[in-house]
């Protein structure tokens, strides 16, 4: 087990023992506040109910510029199966197994629970050599990043650094991520009785994924590979949709799809499934448990599309762009830009589609989103823009940066990974309120984040904590 280092395990069970689920911030929020005012620092909290608590500069550093250290106060509530456990009133029971520690069938909030109780333990450190530091706890970063969107620009004031402490490979330092939206695209349908034998056609297996962090992996999207299915078998049988729908989330990559079609008069099973078959063949390759199955009911009578406007959709679920769509020039590995088609479903009258677009670079991000609405207008259907968040983008010059990679190396014997990801953190929206503020992302060794499987390395979180220490020394 890992001795306690100035109270960081110590404070990390505090913060454990408070419900904090995203949407209930109420009480986090108050501990937070509570603990300010029990060791008499300055604070404020604000009506998103993040947390700043600030503490002076020490000795020779009072007029050194403040220095924000930032991570958020809720987290992801996941449980196992069977496992009955009240996120909104019950606190995360801790096992601890060597260097790491886990929940017991839920999440644990090592994401971003290191970051309070990093905060609280700098805040509270009567030795710590520092220039005046500002703790920023947000609200909800989980759910939409609405604390940080909330954050009163004024709070970086006469800052130049900001580390965010929400990453979670001790190796890696982030000094960038993707900006994104959502497109919200709409094509209307016409529907009609129809009467012939049904066919259910169900994808699954499929990897799935992150559409940000996993999007240059190659993984077969299930609604653009179904409509696939569906634009070949046309020319296999004639037929109408009825339905046809996949995907959950518009941040993953669907790992299912389903459709089900009315037969027209005429049609041969026999080449439908050997059709099939060799598609599932074909995929099987990249996606080792891909499974097609079909089911053929009886003749009945239903509404389906017609078929001009069901190629309607077609034509957008084919040609619209998907995947990677570029890699950063500046970053080597990184993907600058892409497009994940996440949701799709055929309604009553139109059909759906959510697409989660990423990008490093803001005029690549507009370029695509206006090809997609290009795409649906020309579908007879329209395209949204929702919840657009802004980039960080990758500085080549960054002090901040320099001198982390310098003590890291101090502390402990070789370099951190500078990297940037194509995903969104809140360092974006910093970036926003305050385009000069110099910024890294970091943080302890954790895994499996966001499931019930999430552990935290503790041994990891001492040595960053002590990585942080040196280098808040080093800014004057
Ligand atoms: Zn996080």
């Amino acid at each position: 087990m890992v001795t306690d280092h100035k109270n960081l395990i110590e404070n990390f069970k505090a913060v454990s023992a408070v419900p904090r689920g995203s949407g209930f911030n109420e009480k986090i929020s108050g501990f937070l506040c509570d603990f300010a005012k029990e060791n008499g620092l300055e604070y404020i909290q604000d009506e998103a109910l993040n947390v700043i608590i600030k503490r002076p500069g020490s000795k020779g550093y009072e007029n050194a510029s403040p220095v924000v250290l930032q991570g958020h106060m809720d987290m992801v509530c996941v449980a196992d199966p069977g496992v009955s456990h009240n996120f909104e009133t019950e606190g995360i029971s801790l096992v601890y197994e060597g260097d790491w520690v886990r929940a017991n069938g839920t999440t644990l909030g090592g994401d971003d629970g290191f970051a309070l109780a990093a905060g609280m333990s700098l805040l509270t450190d009567k030795d710590l050599v520092t220039p005046p530091l500002i703790c920023v706890f947000t609200t909800d970063e989980e759910t939409g990043m609405d604390g940080a969107k909330a954050l009163d620009p004024k709070v970086f004031e006469g800052v130049k650094y900001l580390i965010n402490l929400d990453s979670e490979n001790e190796n890696e330092c982030l000094c960038g991520c993707a900006g994104g939206l959502r497109i919200d695209g709409r094509v209307p349908v016409a529907r009609q009785w129809v009467k012939g034998d049904i066919l259910h056609i169900s994808l699954t297996g499929l990897r799935g994924g992150h559409s940000g962090a996993e999007i240059h992996k190659g993984i077969t999207n299930a609604v653009r590979l179904l409509a696939r299915v569906l634009f070949e078998l046309k020319s296999i049988a004639g037929f109408c949709v009825v339905n046809m729908q996949g995907g959950e989330k518009d941040n993953a990559i669907p790992s299912s799809a389903e459709a089900t079609i009315v037969l027209d008069d005429c049609f041969d099973i026999a080449k439908i499934k050997e059709y099939i078959k060799n598609i599932e063949t074909k995929y099987r390759r990249a996606e080792e448990n891909i499974s097609f199955d079909l089911e053929l009911m009886d003749a009945c009578e239903t509404t389906a599309c017609t078929k001009d406007s069901f190629d309607r959709v077609l034509y957008v679920l084919l040609t619209a762009p998907n995947g990677v769509q570029a890699m950063s020039p500046s970053v080597e590995g990184l993907v600058e830009t892409s497009l994940n088609l996440g949701i799709f479903a055929l309604k009553d009258n139109e059909a759906c589609f959510n697409y989660s677009l990423r990008s490093s670079c803001i005029g690549e991000k507009e370029f695509l989103s206006q090809r997609v609405r290009l795409i649906l207008e020309n579908a007879g259907g329209t395209g949204a823009e929702k919840n657009a968040y802004p980039a960080w983008e990758y500085r080549t010059d960054s002090v901040l940066r320099d001198k982390y990679v310098a003590k890291f190396k101090e502390v402990s014997g070789f370099e951190p990974k500078v990297n940037a990801i194509h995903a969104g953190v809140e360092c974006g929206l910093f970036a926003e309120k305050c385009p000069s503020l110099d910024m890294i992302s970091i943080g302890p060794d954790m895994k499996d984040i966001h499931s019930p499987r999430e552990r935290l390395d503790l041994a990891s979180s001492v040595r960053l904590y002590k990585v942080i220490e040196a280098v808040l020394a080093e800014l004057k």
